[in-house]
């Protein structure tokens, strides 16, 4: 690692000796701003009339955020490794059962994923066939090595093995910054806005399922979030960058896209267990929605889950993956000796520990200590449930108050304290509403997309498949587009 931190503390403009006054700033984000709404750089936004089609850009840096090319490219190739870890978890029962064993009697959401994981695994599987379309999640601390020399390092945040999004938005992103940087007539290499590209991964897994499949009139079904009219799904263009990808690498592949109340109405098995949508037998079942309590509203929504699951159709992800990716799995996975038991090579083991922060239980005999620990520091530790898509956790204050009231329940096994990641800061402009275009201090988050095309005695297809920048205030907590405060980024290499 060559790098020295104090380039990463400056900004792209600093680094690049680019000098904006207030009039080249506004001419600049407007040109910038029409430029990614023409490019695709959008989401979907609630319609105030009948015309059902209404975005915004997605927000987004104004520049690309420079980071070590070196930690950008270990980062790439720890994923084939991360999915053939968690491909090794799904498909391990004994662990699976005894890793959430505790949260289930207090988390009814993940008792009721078990509950149909089990049922279908004692009716005996279908379909041997499952697909998983992941983003590993990093951000960077800065270490201090043995010589005295400062570096950076990558800390894991999470694996999400369900909806993984943005993907196709970020096709995009690069080229946004080649405008940008044109605009600020800025000088690179080509190389240092590396080609990003997830879409094209992501539709491969798609597509090498639906051909596992080999059903020519069988459909791809797209499952998504519930539009209302004052909250459209936002994820829309997201999904359609997809879409486009399978059409663009298998022409007579038909995509559907339903929500859970329309598949409630519509869908039923077949005689064989096929899965079928007014009629269409579907051939792979892929999740944009269903990671939180709230899209199951009642019963019948856990049973539309468990049908699919029962049925022919091809899952991504299976329960099992979905199970895979709880918080809880994450926790276990860091403690002594577990590592051991899913992966065989000493350095490999190394090299995924080594992204591993602290992560605790509330519940083993050591926890009281660590609780302990959280009340009296609350701002080194993040506190999470069993839950995706954001907005979940805990921070400071509220993390403090919230362990006060459970610390002496049952519930408290749902949860789990991680150490915050220590991120370095970069500078850049945020251009998002509510948000001024100044540059100011900045956290981002790496995300790497990857495919698991599988059944339970093989890997197929484990390919890593590009990349997600987000970049957020440093002092707002969490990174969501949609849920937090970040903005789309792309990484600028250096040495
Ligand atoms: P979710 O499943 O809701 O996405 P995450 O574990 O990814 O939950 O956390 C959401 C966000 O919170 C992350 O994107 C990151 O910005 C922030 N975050 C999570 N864990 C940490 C941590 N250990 N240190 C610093 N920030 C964190
Ligand atoms: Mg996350």
């Amino acid at each position: 690692m060559r790098t020295m931190v104090p380039e990463l503390l400056t900004s792209l403009e600093e680094y690049k000796g680019i000098a904006l006054d207030t009039e080249k700033l506004d001419e600049m984000v407007h040109r910038v701003t029409g430029m990614a709404l023409l490019i695709g750089v959008q989401k979907k936004i609630s319609a105030p009339d009948a015309f059902p089609e209404h975005v915004e850009p997605m927000p987004f840096t104004l520049f690309p955020s420079p980071l070590p090319a070196d930690i950008f490219k270990q980062s790439r190739e720890l994923q084939k490794p991360f999915q053939s870890l968690i491909y090794k978890v799904a498909h391990d029962h004994e662990f699976m059962k005894q890793a959430l064993q505790d949260i289930l009697p207090v988390d009814e959401f993940t008792k009721e994923l078990w509950n149909i994981y089990e049922t279908v695994r004692n009716e005996g599987v279908v379909q041997e066939v499952s697909v998983m379309l992941s983003r590993n999640d990093f951000m960077m601390e800065k270490v201090t090595r043995p010589d005295n020399s400062e570096g950076l390092v990558i800390k894991q945040v999470e694996l999400n093995t369900f909806s993984s999004g943005a993907g196709g938005v970020m096709g995009a992103v690069s080229n946004l910054h080649r405008y940008s940087l044109s605009l600020a007539g800025v000088q690179y290499e080509d190389s240092q806005l590396p080609e990003n590209r997830p879409t094209e991964g992501l539709a491969a897994g798609l597509v090498k399922a639906w051909k596992l499949y080999n059903k020519e009139s069988a459909v791809i079904l797209f499952i998504v979030g519930t539009p209302r009219p004052d909250m459209p799904e936002p994820n829309t263009p997201d999904q359609r960058w997809l879409e486009l990808d399978i059409f663009r690498q298998c022409s007579n592949i038909r995509v559907i896209y339903r929500t859970f109340p329309q598949l409630l109405a519509q869908l039923m098995l077949g005689q064989h267990k096929e899965l079928l949508v007014d009629g269409l037998e579907v051939a792979v079942a892929y999740y944009r929605y269903g990671y939180s309590p709230s899209h199951y509203p009642t019963k019948k929504e856990y049973e539309l889950r468990l049908t699919i699951e029962r049925s022919r159709a091809i899952k991504c992800p299976t329960v099992a993956f979905h199970l895979a990716g709880c918080k809880k799995i994450q926790q276990v996975l860091t403690k002594d000796g577990v590592l051991e038991r899913f992966v065989a090579e000493d350095k490999m083991r190394d090299s995924l520990r080594a992204t591993f922060v602290g992560l605790y239980s509330l519940d083993s005999p050591s926890s009281d200590y660590i609780i302990q620990q959280a009340l009296n520091s609350p701002d080194r530790f993040v506190l999470k449930p069993q839950r995706e898509g954001g907005g979940n956790n805990l921070f400071g204050e509220d993390l403090k108050q919230f362990l006060h009231k459970i610390k002496d329940t049952h519930e408290k096994s749902a949860w789990i304290l991680m150490d915050i990641i220590q991120a370095v800061s970069s500078r850049n402009r945020l251009i998002r509403r509510n948000i001024g275009p100044q540059v100011r201090n900045v956290h981002s988050e790496l995300g790497i997309y990857g495919v698991l095309v599988c059944t339970p005695d093989q890997e197929i297809d484990n390919f890593e498949c590009g990349y997600l920048l987000r970049t957020k205030p440093e002092e707002a907590n969490e990174g969501g587009l949609f849920s937090g405060q970040a903005c789309l980024d792309s990484p600028f290499l250096i040495d």
